[in-house]
């Protein structure tokens, strides 16, 4: 902020452990956006009386592989609570969930905005069921009705819960990307936002920028979407300067974000605040981790995305732009050094241009993932030797990897065949030029004149002349003393 205050930011954030059963039973995890409503659902799920929760050992895993990644220190044993309330989202009226003993606490996640790097701790992690899916359905009459789609509930839930660290919307944007690639890293979580499996609640406040002293926070809920979360928090803090230099105080409140009127609305007081009469699960034991478990689950964990982007600016010297690009996929930046390790003599930037440019381009064009290309880092290594010795350029290059993406295929091959390789030779180069002097006397003419622009269209003309094949450098220099022999 440019203003006299400091705007403090801390994100709950809800992540779906996209598992193949749910959280207490062996429904399905199903996508909410494909699967026919009420399709996925047991007694146990629909909260039917007499029924009892098993918790799920991969969900588990999967909430220490997030824990481990963070940093954080894992609790020999949590606990699992009942979260109190009436709502119609929640078949048993209550929600199993993590409170007093949480799985996990006390990590980091640092994440790179503009200004540099910027340490997110994370306070804690912990392990609960996602609700039902409520649909409110609003008649033209003024009347309505609300749907629920139970193939939701007890779907494997993680809460990271974050300290009030960061200061900026960006650096909230930086946050949530930064975590949102952790977990697609792990393969926990697709990061499909708009598939509703990743979730944020922001806690904000402002304090005068000498004071040390947290503000009087609100808590913005259900906020589905970086668009969302982005355009609620910049609203409240504009709402709540305004009131501190109106003399006002903010007051501790939950909100709602109203998406079409693009504010935030109250939704209840600290006075109203809900009380969830939290007790521990009678029907669950308490989550016991073995040190042998973390141990085999740590040795597994692939390198952390942000560490990947700081070895790839660090050791291969990238620029920031590329590293990001290359580690938004764990898949894409495994391509990138798989074909670093094919090259004889690997060139990071050259690799990275490549990737970035033809072989995305290609991608997105057939709409291919990064997994199904058909050229391989290794035939992309191929293919970039071929360059590096000057064996064909770049023009002929790109029409390479084209074939090899369409039809397959070696790249020296394919360069044999198609007669793409570069002609570097000076006496065939100096008969292109030749010729194509001998085309044009009054370029020729004029150029010997005076009109030095000309050079660069002969140029253009020898690159013409040998489809793109000539070296640009023997060209060069081969030009200058064609061009002024006055034969
Ligand atoms: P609750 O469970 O009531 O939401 P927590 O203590 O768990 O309370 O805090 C939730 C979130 O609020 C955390 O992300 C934390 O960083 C953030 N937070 C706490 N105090 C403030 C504050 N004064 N300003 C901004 N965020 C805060
Ligand atoms: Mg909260
Ligand atoms: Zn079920």
């Amino acid at each position: 902020m440019k203003t006299g205050y400091t705007a403090d930011i801390g994100l709950e954030v809800h992540a779906e452990l996209q598992t193949h059963s749910k959280m207490f039973c062996a429904c399905p995890v199903v996508d909410l956006t494909r699967a026919e409503p009420n399709t996925a659902v047991c007694p146990v799920c629909a909260g039917l009386p007499g029924t009892l929760p098993v918790v799920n050992a991969a969900a588990v895993d999967a909430a220490l592989t997030v824990a481990l990644s963070l940093d954080c220190t894992i609790a020999a044993t949590s606990v699992f609570a009942r979260k109190n309330y009436f709502y119609p989202d929640l078949p048993k009226g209550y929600q199993i969930s993590q409170y007093e003993l949480p799985l996990a606490e006390s990590g980091l996640l640092p994440v790179h905005t503009a200004e540099g790097w910027l340490e997110i701790h994370i306070r804690r992690v912990h392990l609960e069921e996602d609700t039902a899916k409520l649909t409110h359905i609003y008649e033209t009459d003024g009347s309505g009705y609300s749907l629920a789609d139970l193939n939701r509930a007890g779907i494997p839930l993680l809460e990271i819960v974050s300290e009030p660290d960061m200061h900026t919307i960006e650096q909230v944007q930086a946050y949530t990307r930064g975590l949102r690639r952790l977990l697609q890293y792990l393969g926990v979580n697709a990061g499909e936002l708009e598939k509703g499996v990743m979730r944020f609640e922001a806690n904000v406040s402002l304090r005068p920028v000498r004071s040390e002293t947290l503000g009087t926070r609100v808590e913005i809920k259900n906020l589905n979407s970086f668009r969302a979360m982005t355009a609620a928090i910049t609203y409240e803090l504009e709402r709540q300067e305004a009131v501190l230099n109106s003399g006002g105080i903010v007051a501790q409140q939950t909100l709602g974000w109203d998406e079409a009127e693009a504010k935030t609305f109250s939704q209840r007081s600290k006075e109203e605040a809900h009380d969830y009469r939290y007790f521990p699960e009678p029907d669950l034991p308490p989550l016991v981790v073995a040190e042998s478990q973390i141990d085999e689950l740590q040795a597994g964990l692939p390198e952390r995305p942000d560490r990947r982007f700081r070895r790839f600016t660090t050791d291969f010297g990238l620029e920031d732009y590329q590293a990001d690009l290359l580690t938004g996929e764990k898949a894409i930046a495994d391509f990138f050094e798989n074909t670093l390790a094919h090259m004889n003599a690997p060139e990071p930037h050259l690799a990275a241009n490549w990737i970035l440019g033809e072989l995305f381009g290609l991608l997105n064009t057939s709409g291919d993932l990064i997994d199904e290309t058909p050229v391989s880092p290794a035939s992309l290594a191929q293919l970039l030797a071929l360059l590096q010795t000057g064996e064909i350029n770049a023009a002929s290059a790109k029409a390479v990897l084209a074939e090899m993406y369409a039809a397959g295929g070696k790249p020296a091959e394919i360069v044999q065949d198609s007669g793409l390789g570069q002609i570097s030779d000076p006496v065939s180069l100096s008969k292109v030029i030749t010729e194509v002097m001998a085309q044009n006397p009054q370029e020729v003419q004029s150029y010997r004149q005076g009109k030095a622009a000309l050079r660069s269209w002969f140029f253009g003309q020898v690159m013409k002349a040998t489809g793109g094949r000539a070296d640009p450098q023997v060209v060069q220099h081969l030009l200058d003393a064609h061009l002024s022999k006055t034969s």
